[in-house]
């Protein structure tokens, strides 16, 4: 059986600029695009004058979805999934497609790399890179404590991720359990027009941290 190809396509994270070539080559010529939400990959399309039917997948999808994309793809139908932003897989559903269509017997699946807010972060983070842990979002409920204590006792530069209405919460447990002096920067809204940094010692950031609002990349400097 030939399947078709399935592309994990890159999106910006807000500023559109950041598409590559490849990527809107790729969704030009693609059968289908796998979305998150549609109503946000509609717009992308639209903004760059792409016209593709999409089929939403989201990590509720049922096992009937996950059907029917494996179908698509034996028909010899290729197919590119994105997120709503970033790099599909990463702290995303993406990867449990790909790990279902791999365990279906899909040969070929090609990254389209891309923008993916956490190594934004990273790299203006002057932390060293050459090591570092993700530990993707903070649990929402009961084992937040273990989350930073493990982040405290990291030695190697950490990123994580936060939404808004937990960053002030965030910032509380981060005071709780890590030394005053340690250094971390947070980026808020990455590539987008409101992007602030801030950077220093976790109590100068604290104090310095003046909106809540958006989405954000945590960088802890190790121990
Ligand atoms: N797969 C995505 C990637 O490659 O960056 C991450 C998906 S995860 C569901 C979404 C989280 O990424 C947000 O809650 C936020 O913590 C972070 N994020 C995404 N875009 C961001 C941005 N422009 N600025 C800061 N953080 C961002």
């Amino acid at each position: 059986m030939t399947y078709g190809k399935l592309y994990i396509v890159a999106t910006p994270i807000g500023n559109l600029g950041d598409i590559t070539l490849r990527a809107l080559e790729t969704l030009k010529s693609v059968d289908f695009v796998l979305c998150e939400d549609t109503r946000v990959t509609k717009n992308l399309l639209m903004h760059f004058s792409i016209s593709k039917p999409l089929i939403s997948y989201h990590q509720h999808s049922d096992l009937k979805r996950i059907k029917e994309i494996k179908e698509l793809l034996e028909s010899g139908k290729n197919l590119a999934l994105v997120t709503d932003a970033g790099t599909p897989g990463i702290s995303d559903p993406g990867n449990l497609l790909v790990r279902d269509m791999i365990k279906a017997g899909v040969e070929t699946i090609v990254p389209i790399p891309g923008a993916c807010a956490a190594i934004a972060g990273l790299s203006i983070s002057g932390f060293p890179t050459d090591k570092f842990v993700f530990l993707g979002f903070p649990p929402l409920k009961n084992k937040r404590q273990k989350f930073f204590q493990d982040l405290a006792g990291q030695s190697h530069t950490v990123v994580f991720y936060e939404s808004g209405h937990r960053i002030k919460k965030c910032l509380d447990e981060l005071t709780k359990f890590l030394p005053a002096n340690r250094e971390i920067i947070i980026c808020r809204e990455l590539t987008k027009m409101f992007e602030t940094i801030y950077r220093g010692a976790i109590s100068h950031v604290v104090k310095t941290m003046a909106d809540d609002r958006g989405e954000f990349v945590i960088v802890v400097s190790g121990k």
